[in-house]
């Protein structure tokens, strides 16, 4: 094991026995050896194809090194005065600002994100900054009445947090993250997704610019089982923020509970659309394809199963063909273009295995370029247990089930193992209320399909995660709690 692996071990501030440090830490050195040579990521240009560029992959071993280095920058910054701190984050918000641009063309380019997309990602990063910034003067305790003395409750910072982000939203997941854990006096390790790590790397850049202590926030790009797992394994790294696939967001869960490391998951979906026969139905049918096909179908709130009472199923389905028929899919650096390419030739393999060529429905149009490109589809004529009606495709495809009433919607829209976003569609607000009460998932919205906003708690049900992001609580998921009572009895004689 290096001297470096080894400095790192002697300045772990877990509170492990140090029998179960040890056990991890020769847990970590295997895989250091097993992934000592250096690797390579390379990132495409999924509407191309075209490799724009080669980064150097970390390992266990550079993980280690980047907690030490972390550990340390973390103690100066909870140091600092809180309006010190706030004014840093939020001047790396304005700095954000000025290159929102840059920032937004290098996601269109290593993501295939519509430029409208990419310039709203990096505007809500920027707000986050901005969000997380107001936070830092406000992230009080509570004063408890007690007998014999005074009673308050400090929140103090976990330390170092380690953020591992999908590529499906590069910049606004890793913001998710990063901007309340650094307000609340901690420092961010950020591991992209191996596809995607340019516009976290440049974010890395520019948060130095802005002014932010050295190595508080760094970005190291690698594979997820190498940087992201010894991230999970590392007895310094007090939070872990995964945003990923159930699949592996289990694994992160069941590897840091061996630590009691704290854990928030944010996971996969196959959310309803409920569309009842009283709705506006235009307007339902008007609003479902980018409900769906925003960001490709990539979306972890993507409405994907489309619910239609069946009095209204057959004018729905007139309404909406024309509209999926319709959506412009092509260039994403084109300021008209609505939908742009999956992220890689595997993800473009695995939503074609999800759709037979001769599956009743309706089909948009998409490129036959270069570039990993899928139509607009949606399937009728589903079982509601088909694959492709209760898996997460993670593209442009939904099914559409008709149903006969309330309680036959509730009972459909709640048939999945899932439980992160859903839509309903009604003019009476009491069934809005009664649905929305009874369907089982974090994130829901009435005659609307948004889901996200910086300053409302974002999170899933069911298989769809553990814990809460965003909102007004997001500083205090990166502090622990101390209660400190403080006697007026004087001392004991
Ligand atoms: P993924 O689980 O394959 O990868 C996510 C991240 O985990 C990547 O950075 C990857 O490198 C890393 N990773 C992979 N194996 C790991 C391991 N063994 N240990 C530690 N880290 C590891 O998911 P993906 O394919 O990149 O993203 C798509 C999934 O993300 C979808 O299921 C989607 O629904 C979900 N998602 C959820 C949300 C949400 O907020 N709920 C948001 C976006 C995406």
């Amino acid at each position: 094991m290096s001297a470096q692996s080894q400095q790192s071990q002697q300045s772990q501030q877990s509170q492990q026995s140090q029998q179960s440090q040890q056990s991890q830490q020769s847990e970590l050195s295997e895989q250091s050896d097993q992934y000592v040579a250096p690797y390579e990521l390379q990132v495409l240009n999924p509407a191309t194809e075209e490799v724009m560029a080669t980064v150097p992959g970390a390992t266990p071993e550079d993980v280690d090194t980047a907690v030490v280095r972390a550990a340390k920058a973390q103690s100066r910054w909870a140091a600092l005065a809180p309006g010190e701190r706030a004014r840093l984050l939020r001047r790396f918000a304005v700095v954000v600002d000025e290159h929102l641009e840059e920032l937004a063309r290098l996601e269109v380019r290593e993501a295939g994100h519509t430029l409208g997309n990419a310039r709203w990602e990096a505007g809500n990063v920027r707000d986050l900054l901005d969000y997380a910034a107001g936070g830092v003067e406000r992230l009080t305790g509570r004063q408890i009445p007690v007998p014999g003395g005074l009673d308050v409750t400090i929140l103090e910072p976990l330390g170092v947090v380690g953020i591992i982000a999908p590529w499906n939203f590069p910049m606004p997941i890793a913001a998710w993250g990063t901007a309340p854990a650094l307000a609340a006096g901690n420092a961010v390790i950020l591991k992209p997704a191996e596809a995607t790590p340019l516009t976290a790397l440049r974010l890395a850049e520019l948060a130095l610019e802005a002014g932010l202590p050295e190595h508080l926030f760094q970005v190291l790009p690698g594979a997820g089982p190498v940087a992201g797992n010894a991230l999970v394994e590392h007895p310094g790294v007090a939070k872990i923020v995964f945003t990923g696939s159930t699949t592996v967001g289990k694994q992160v869960l069941a590897k840091g509970s061996a630590l009691l490391k704290r854990v928030t998951l944010e996971l996969g979906g196959k959310s309803p659309n409920i569309v009842f026969a009283d709705a506006d139905i235009e307007a339902a049918a008007a609003a479902a394809p980018m409900s769906f096909l925003d960001n490709s179908g990539q979306d972890c709130c993507a409405r994907t199963r489309i619910l239609v009472q069946r009095s209204a199923y057959d004018r729905f389905l007139e309404l909406l063909a024309p509209a999926i028929e319709s959506v412009l899919v092509g260039d994403p650096a084109d300021e008209q273009t609505q939908m742009g390419p999956l992220i890689s030739r595997a993800q473009l393999e695995r939503v074609r295995s999800y759709v037979a060529a001769d599956a009743p429905g309706i089909r948009g149009k998409a490129p036959e370029s270069p570039g990993f490109w899928f139509p607009p589809t949606v399937l009728t004529d589903v079982e509601p247990h088909a694959r492709v009606a209760v898996e997460e495709v993670f593209g442009p495809v939904a099914v559409v089930l008709p149903f006969e009433d309330e309680a036959d919607a509730i009972r459909l829209a709640n048939d999945t193992s899932y439980g992160l976003s859903g839509s309903i569609w009604t003019r009476d607000v009491g069934r809005a209320l009664r649905v929305s009460g009874a369907v089982r998932a974090g994130n829901l919205s009435v005659n609307s399909h948004s889901s996200v906003r910086y300053w409302t708690p974002f999170g899933g049900f069911k298989q769809s995660g553990i814990g809460r992001e965003l909102g007004p609580d997001a500083l205090a998921a990166f502090t622990e709690t101390k209660n400190v009572f403080i006697s007026t009895e004087g001392p004991a004689q």
